[in-house]
């Protein structure tokens, strides 16, 4: 099989396959082994518990043990990734008008075993002693979720695929062969062509263009979003969860006293751009964040990046498993933000998916293609 795209979604669906026995040959066709402008690389590594469906919150209930685990299980000839995996926690504020929706998240949350606390503004205050609480009626807190480091992931994934078989091929594909019976092959950008009965799109926010090869429209677009670098006056001196503010702005501790923000551009076009800029940061991010931190008056910006979303723009959330009508054709695309803590569980369920044609673990079926044709989108709120 040919899994085109060798970032985090493609090394753990290789990993998943051959650590539950796949018998056939995994090639991994990966356009840029640096991996300098691929989304997992460009990401902020947030891993949380607070979902709005039913499906994330499964998919969550899998990836949170595994993200504890995951220096362990990605260990190769007695050496370990480091995932870094701290677990700072994950606090949404919400404001007055919000509240009761919050409120019922939070019921379902921990209805479905999640372990989500409420919490109120004085506890709040317990975690980040320096905020303004103006305008902040509760909060939700998740207190095993937190960040990683992504590139320590995205290592322990490839080594590990790569020490249990899978060949990673550098190069492009720019062809698909699809038959009657679903697809045969891949052709790549230096000329070669690779019989495979199966093929899964594992491209990022490129996952349009893959369909494309095999004649299938998915509605996966690359959108940009920055993230900025700031160091924090000494006073602050404690590590704080991500946080997201009640207008959808979130920070988070980094190493080195320092704090990683940002905020999506609600008028941010669809394309290709890593091209990354400061205003957003002046005219919006640095006002809001002095307003609910009033040290951060004096951060002092350092730099930033630009990367991309794989934005489905139907319904935010990821497009798995094989094509309804194209055979052989697999997807694990489309994860509009937050596909970097779900590459654990979407791994394990690709890899049933194709060995088995059922889900076992976590089901997922609901985020099949299927699901555009008959109007069942799966919308997930809690999209950051
Ligand atoms: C700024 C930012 C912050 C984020 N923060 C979070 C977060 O806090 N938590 C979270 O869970 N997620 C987050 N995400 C999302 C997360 O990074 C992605 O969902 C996840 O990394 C997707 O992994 P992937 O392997 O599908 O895609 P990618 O990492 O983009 O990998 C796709 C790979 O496919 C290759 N490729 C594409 N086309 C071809 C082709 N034709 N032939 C061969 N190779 C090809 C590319 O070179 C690339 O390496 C963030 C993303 C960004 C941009």
């Amino acid at each position: 099989m040919v899994i085109i795209g060798g970032a985090l979604m493609g090394s753990s669906i290789a990993y998943n396959l051959l650590n539950d026995g796949f018998n056939g040959k995994v090639l991994v066709l990966e356009r840029d082994p640096t991996y300098e402008h691929s989304s997992t690389a460009l990401s902020i590594g947030g891993i949380r518990q607070q979902f709005g469906t039913k499906v994330n919150i499964d998919i969550a209930r899998y990836n949170v043990p595994f993200f504890e685990q995951f220096d362990e299980l990605m260990e190769v000839d007695g050496e370990r990734p480091h995932a870094d995996f701290r677990q700072r926690g994950y606090l949404f504020f919400g404001r007055k008008e919000k509240w009761p929706v919050m409120k019922k998240l939070h019921e379902f949350q921990t209805s479905q075993g999640m372990e989500v606390r409420l919490l109120k503004p004085h506890e709040i205050l317990e975690i980040i002693p320096h905020v303004n609480l103006e305008g902040v009626a509760g909060a939700t807190f998740g207190p095993r979720a937190g960040y990683v480091d992504p590139h320590g992931v995205l290592n322990g994934f490839v080594k590990k695929a790569k020490s249990m078989g899978a060949r990673y091929l550098t190069d492009e594909a720019v062809n698909i062969s699809v038959k009657s019976n679903g697809v045969n092959g891949v052709k790549t950008r230096k000329g070669e062509w690779i019989q495979s009965p199966i093929v899964v799109n594992a491209a990022g926010p490129f996952a349009r263009d893959v369909g494309v090869m095999a004649g299938i429209d998915i509605p996966v677009d690359p959108l940009r979003r920055m993230v900025y670098e700031c160091k924090t006056p000494n006073e602050f001196n404690y590590e704080v969860p991500l946080t997201i503010n009640t207008t959808g702005l979130y920070f988070r501790t980094e190493t080195g006293g320092r704090i990683l923000t940002g905020k999506s551009n609600e008028d941010e076009p669809i394309g290709v751009n890593f091209t990354w800029e400061k205003a957003l940061f002046y005219d919006e991010i640095w006002p809001e964040l002095a307003h609910r931190i009033p040290l951060f008056d004096r951060l002092r910006l350092q730099g930033g990046w630009a990367g991309l979303y794989a934005e489905n723009r139907l319904d935010h959330n990821a497009i798995l498993g094989e094509h309804p009508e194209v055979k052989g054709f697999y997807m694990a695309v489309g994860f509009s933000g937050h596909g970097l803590q779900q590459a654990p569980a979407v791994g394990k369920a690709l890899s049933e998916a194709i060995r088995l044609g059922r889900y076992e673990t976590v089901d997922v079926s609901c985020l099949g293609m299927a699901r555009f044709e008959m109007e069942q989108l799966i919308i997930e709120e809690a999209v950051i």
